[in-house]
């Protein structure tokens, strides 16, 4: 029986523009071949872990990156909306065919492009879902194959959720399901 690990969640404020300005920054300085533009950075204080989040922007700003073999752009977007920080991550890189669209977000999903060679497990999309969940947040994508793709999501504000605050909630991966455990 494989225990793959848990995820602890640890909740604390921080100016989210920074942390995603950070998260460009560096996801830039390892793809000198792509130029990542930050054209509308949020003001907004954020409760929520701040490491899990900047997993989730990395593992979108290094798909667009990385399913975008010839260089180019990555536009990145966040604004306020309705008490909810919204981040768009757009690239013009390969696209995704309709039809695989829905099935993106689960674990170890990947698109069946593999004379391109792209190297991964199908994970980071399916850890970004669960730590948005986790957050009450929600995300969605929009694609055209051989024209790009923009991956969303969107996270409630603090106040728009429950004013206890989540501490810690461990979330165990097991062979092919996830236990969530309640602390
Ligand atoms: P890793 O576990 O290293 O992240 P991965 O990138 O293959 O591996 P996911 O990030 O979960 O896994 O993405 C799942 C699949 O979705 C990818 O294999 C790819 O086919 C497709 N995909 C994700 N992002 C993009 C994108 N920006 N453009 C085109 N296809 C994408
Ligand atoms: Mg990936």
């Amino acid at each position: 029986k494989i225990n793959a690990g848990k995820m602890t969640y640890s909740m604390t404020e921080f100016d989210f523009g920074q942390m995603l300005e950070e998260s460009v920054e560096s996801v830039q300085y390892i793809s000198p071949d792509h130029e990542l533009v930050l054209q509308e950075k949020v003001e907004v204080n954020y409760t929520g872990d701040r490491f899990r989040i900047e997993q989730v922007l990395n593992n979108f700003l290094s798909n667009a990156v990385k399913y975008s073999p010839g260089g180019g752009k990555v536009l990145i977007n966040s604004r306020l909306q309705q008490g909810n920080v919204m981040v768009s991550v757009q690239d013009f890189g390969i696209g995704i065919a309709s039809n695989d669209l829905q099935r993106l977000f689960e674990r170890y999903y990947r698109v069946d492009n593999s004379a391109l060679r792209f190297e991964g497990l199908g994970l980071g999309l399916f850890i970004s879902s669960e730590i948005l969940k986790r957050h009450q947040g929600s995300f969605w994508l929009e694609s055209r194959l051989g024209e790009g793709s923009t991956f969303y999501f969107r996270l409630p504000l603090s106040k728009t959720r429950s004013s206890k605050p989540i501490i810690q909630k461990p979330l165990y991966y097991k062979d092919d399901h996830i236990t969530i455990a309640y602390h």
